[in-house]
């Protein structure tokens, strides 16, 4: 069965710029040669900077990582094209900016505004620690009012929020205030928690919070977000998808592999090698258009009404 994928989160950016890798070929997780075999390929590139690095170096590490991937060949010739509104169907390759770990915005609320202008539409606003935006998933701190200043106005900008990495108190901020504006909430690679107890990954409260605000979830392929303890394998990623589906989550959930940024199961090397996901769903009855739909129909549904 040939699939399409949109994939809701990958640090390749960074990976490409520290490394020094095209996008075209490279021994990253993801490159135009690992994407061929998608009919269609949408990914969410998170810009994420080193944690050692100050929130204002961190700024200027963002502003590389972005200058780096537009001047990358691929992009330049259009063979990866940047999306800020949904792609149309068959469109190749297209690859939408996101921040993770807002702190980078350093207390400066224009940043914000220059992020948009920039081509970011996804804000993950945490990852570790209590930062200017708030508190991360290790923390029990909410957001910081910097952090709801700058939230209220990504949205306003037509950006949508991301709990993965937040804390319970920053996540409930989040909801509350992209409720306030009519806006969904997605968690873009975040597994359940009920299935493997860590804090990255989501309650059943938050993933009800999500549903009922129209947002997406992106699976998360890191194997520690997939199993407590031993070895985790891609079959580890099955209890996750039924708990998911118990939750009436089957049209929100979404593919976010964190792609570059995790270590994946043994089965999977590249995302060109998600085909063994959708084998090992086949081998268990799943449908193709259940399939279809986690691999790529949701999160398009998703940014068709969303990411306009
Ligand atoms: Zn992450």
């Amino acid at each position: 069965m040939t699939l399409s994928l949109f994939d809701l989160h990958c640090d390749t950016a960074l990976e490409m710029f520290e490394k020094k890798q095209p996008f075209a070929k490279n021994n990253l997780h993801v490159s135009l040669e690992n994407t061929a075999k998608f009919e269609q390929y949408v990914q969410i590139m998170a810009f994420f900077t080193s944690p050692e690095l100050d929130d204002e170096t961190g700024w200027n590490r963002f502003l590389q990582l972005r200058q780096n991937l537009i001047s990358d060949p691929c992009v330049q010739s259009g063979s990866a094209t940047l999306a800020t509104t949904c792609p149309p169907r068959k469109a190749g390759v297209s690859l939408f900016f996101g921040i993770e770990d807002a702190r980078i915005f350093a207390g400066k609320a224009e940043r914000v505004e220059e992020a948009r202008q920039l081509g970011v539409r996804i804000l993950t606003p945490l990852w570790a620690g209590a930062t200017c935006i708030g508190g991360s998933h290790d923390t029990n701190a909410g957001l910081t009012d910097f952090g709801k200043q700058a939230l209220q106005k990504a949205l306003a900008l037509g950006m949508i929020l991301d709990i993965s990495h937040a804390s319970v108190p920053s996540a409930d901020e989040i909801f509350e205030l992209s409720a306030a504006q009519n806006r969904p909430v997605i968690a873009s690679h975040s597994n359940a928690a009920d299935i493997c107890p860590v804090s990255r990954n989501l309650s059943r409260r938050q993933i009800q919070k999500i549903l009922s605000s129209g947002g997406v979830i992106g699976l998360n392929l890191y194997t520690n977000f997939l199993k407590k303890d031993g070895k985790a394998h891609i079959s580890d990623l099955l209890p996750h998808i039924e708990y998911f589906l118990e939750q009436g989550a089957e049209r929100a959930l979404c593919l976010g592999g964190d792609w570059d940024g995790a270590t994946l199961p043994p089965e999977i090397q590249t995302v060109g090698d998600l085909d063994s996901l959708a084998d090992l769903l086949l081998s268990r009855n799943y449908s193709e258009t259940f399939i279809r739909n986690l691999f790529f129909e949701n999160a398009y549904s998703f940014a068709k009404k969303h990411l306009v």
